[in-house]
């Protein structure tokens, strides 16, 4: 490895990305990329604890990767893989749950909350999301992994399932993996309230067009104490100021920032402006995405290569796991 260590991250393949999954996620898988042996991987195998059925799969895996391939991941010195194609990840979640107690599992946030979403499907899988996830991130010797904070409580729980794995067969076979955030963890939904997520329909798709995103950021929610046009406005508790922030040029953010407080610009005027600014930070994104989907093979031949690449090091990983525990 001539990096500086490797990196590693997965989500689920949701289909198109949101502006939640770029900021809190993709923009940091970009970057890693300068320093790190990069790892991507669409887990597919995790989508199947929530999905009822595969039919939509192959098509939102394919929308995901031209997302990343369009946001800047060169599949030339990164992987980019589908979980499924590495089937050494199922064996190591296996082994990996024979060290992890089950009290723990079910006391986690993140299953209790799947249980009160989907109360007619609490399948094994779902428990054992952590762990397969853990078995993810260690295979490839994982010493990064890039997510939003939702995702926090799960590398923690990943580098307790390392430590009682080296310690259970006296080895240091596994590395104890650091979470990595951007300077935007978590971002909030249209609503200005909750996370931006895709279930909750408050999420803005980076390939959406730049109609759809103006009528998108025109429905966003400001601050809640402005009620009429001639009100003055508090910018720092405004989602679209945090997004000013991000998109706008800095001349537009120091405008808002001065005329929303004394009602100079209305709500309106400040959201066609953020949603004008959003679509053109994206644009040169959007091209290069039309570009790859214009070439069918390509993002197929990209996935079959990464997932060549990741069973090369799953192999060397997994063999290493087996002397450790002694198995023949
Ligand atoms: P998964 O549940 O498979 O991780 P998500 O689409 O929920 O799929 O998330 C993919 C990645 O994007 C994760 O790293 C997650 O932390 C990040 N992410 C998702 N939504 C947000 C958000 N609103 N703010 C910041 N990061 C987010």
């Amino acid at each position: 490895m001539s990096k500086k260590g490797r990196v590693f991250s997965g989500a689920r393949p949701t289909g198109r990305q949101h502006l939640g999954n770029y900021l809190g996620a993709i923009k940091n898988y970009v970057a890693l990329q300068e320093d790190y042996d990069c790892v991507y991987c669409i887990v597919d195998v995790h989508a199947l604890t929530t999905v009822e059925t595969t039919e939509n799969l192959k098509q939102n895996t394919m929308e995901m990767a031209l997302d990343w391939l369009a946001a800047g991941i060169r599949p030339e010195e990164s992987i980019l893989f589908v979980q499924s194609q590495v089937p050494q990840v199922m064996e190591l979640h296996t082994y990996l749950s024979m060290v992890t107690q089950l009290g723990k599992l079910t006391d986690l946030p993140t299953f209790k909350e799947k249980v009160r979403q989907q109360p007619d499907n609490v399948n094994y899988g779902l428990l054992g999301y952590p762990v397969l996830m853990t078995a993810d991130i260690v295979l490839y010797k994982t010493d990064i992994v890039p997510v939003g904070i939702d995702q926090a409580p799960h590398i923690e729980f990943a580098r307790e399932i390392v430590r009682s794995f080296n310690f259970r067969y006296n080895t240091k076979v596994l590395i104890e993996p650091q979470v990595k955030h951007t300077e935007v963890p978590k971002v909030l939904g249209i609503d200005g309230k909750e996370k931006m997520s895709k279930s909750l329909n408050n999420h803005i798709e980076l390939a959406a067009t730049p109609e759809e995103t103006k009528k998108r950021v025109l429905e966003m929610v400001t601050d809640p104490a402005r009620i009429k046009r001639s009100d003055p406005g508090n910018p720092d508790v405004c989602n679209v100021f945090t997004m000013h922030k991000i998109f706008s040029p800095q001349s537009d953010v120091d405008m808002v920032n001065v005329e929303c407080r004394r009602a100079g610009i209305g709500c309106v005027e400040c959201k066609t402006l953020y949603a004008r600014n959003l679509n053109k930070h994206l644009e040169p994104f959007r091209a290069k995405r039309a570009e790859l989907a214009s070439q069918p093979d390509l993002v197929s031949d990209v996935l079959n290569d990464g997932a060549k690449r990741a069973r090369a090091i799953a192999d060397k990983t997994m063999a290493e796991v087996r002397e450790a525990m002694q198995l023949p």
